[in-house]
């Protein structure tokens, strides 16, 4: 019919004009807001068996001057399909690094370390390793105190050349941590070729542990799978004491979640350290 015709001959889909613009915007948005320092990094807490502060999550949190708080879900995969996410990766960077260096100054933050998150196209680029040196040596942070947080969707890539960088940053002293740990593609034969440190469990299995047998088996074999690989495990997303207490039982020994704190400003964070009791 002369309708049909018209409809598939038809260029511009209005819907699809709308989501072509909003997306423009969004890029335009996310350069502006980089240049106009709308970005900001929230800390969450992460704690060991004993209930002590020992590292925190660096979280990007982005402040619009529209659209209010953003949440990292919002814009980070936009910005990893065009170079934007390592502008974003090189300010949480330095960002991250700077934070370090204010917390070694005070004896209540001096042992935190901090973990922050790189994408897949961040840790690609052949200069990776030299960008997370060099920011660590302009800041004065210590290299120790910082962890890279890693995918497992890595693995896909040129696993030797994978393995090499981890290999160069974890000598200076970088720890790295494979993150969402059991969501992924993940080759458990690669898996012991990887200087890691430490892997997080997903919070999709922590959230259901006390009531899905599956669940609680699958973070039993991850426990026993870091273990023998002599590496920490921790489980995010911890929200109840009876989820801590289950996992404690099950030989995790460290925690990240709603239970121990939110994600907050560094400022907010500073307060939390002192509220907490000394060790
Ligand atoms: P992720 O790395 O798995 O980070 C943990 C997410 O779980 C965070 O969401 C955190 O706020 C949330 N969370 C922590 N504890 C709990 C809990 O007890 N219950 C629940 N329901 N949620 C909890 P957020 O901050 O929205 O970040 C989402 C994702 O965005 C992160 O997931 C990470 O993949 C990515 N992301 C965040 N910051 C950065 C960054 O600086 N760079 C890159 N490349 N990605 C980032
Ligand atoms: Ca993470
Ligand atoms: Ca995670
Ligand atoms: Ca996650």
């Amino acid at each position: 019919s002369k309708a049909a015709g018209r409809n598939t001959l038809r260029f511009f889909d209005p819907a699809m004009q709308a989501v072509v613009s909003a997306r423009a915007s969004l890029d335009n948005d996310l350069r502006i807001g980089l240049k106009q320092r709308q970005f900001q990094l929230y800390y969450q807490p992460q704690v060991d068996d004993a209930g002590n502060l020992v590292a925190a999550e660096a979280l990007l949190r982005w402040h619009h001057p529209q659209r209010g708080m953003v949440l990292p879900t919002e814009f980070i995969p936009a910005a990893e399909e065009s170079d934007l996410i390592l502008a974003l990766g090189d300010w949480v960077l330095e960002t991250a690094c700077a934070q370090l260096v204010t917390w070694a100054a005070r004896p209540a933050t001096a042992t935190l370390c901090i973990a922050i998150n790189v994408s897949p196209r961040q840790f690609r680029q052949p200069d990776f390793v030299g960008r997370v040196l060099s920011v660590l040596a302009a800041s004065g942070a210590d290299p120790c105190k910082l962890k890279v947080e890693l995918t497992e969707n890595l693995l896909l890539d040129d696993v030797g050349q994978t393995i090499a960088k981890m290999e160069a940053l974890k000598t200076q002293g970088v720890g790295i941590s494979l993150d969402d740990f059991g969501t992924g593609y993940s080759s458990l034969t690669y898996l012991k070729r990887l200087p890691i440190c430490e892997l997080k469990i997903d919070r999709s299995f922590v959230r259901d542990i006390l009531t899905s047998p599956d669940d609680a088996s699958i973070i039993k074999t991850i426990l026993t799978l870091a273990h023998n690989l002599g590496i920490d495990a921790v489980a995010e997303g911890v929200e109840s004491d009876a989820q801590r207490a289950f996992l404690a039982n099950l030989g995790c020994k460290a925690f990240q979640g709603y239970l121990f704190g939110r994600p907050v400003p560094p400022a907010e964070f500073d307060l939390f350290v002192e509220r907490a009791p000394a060790d």
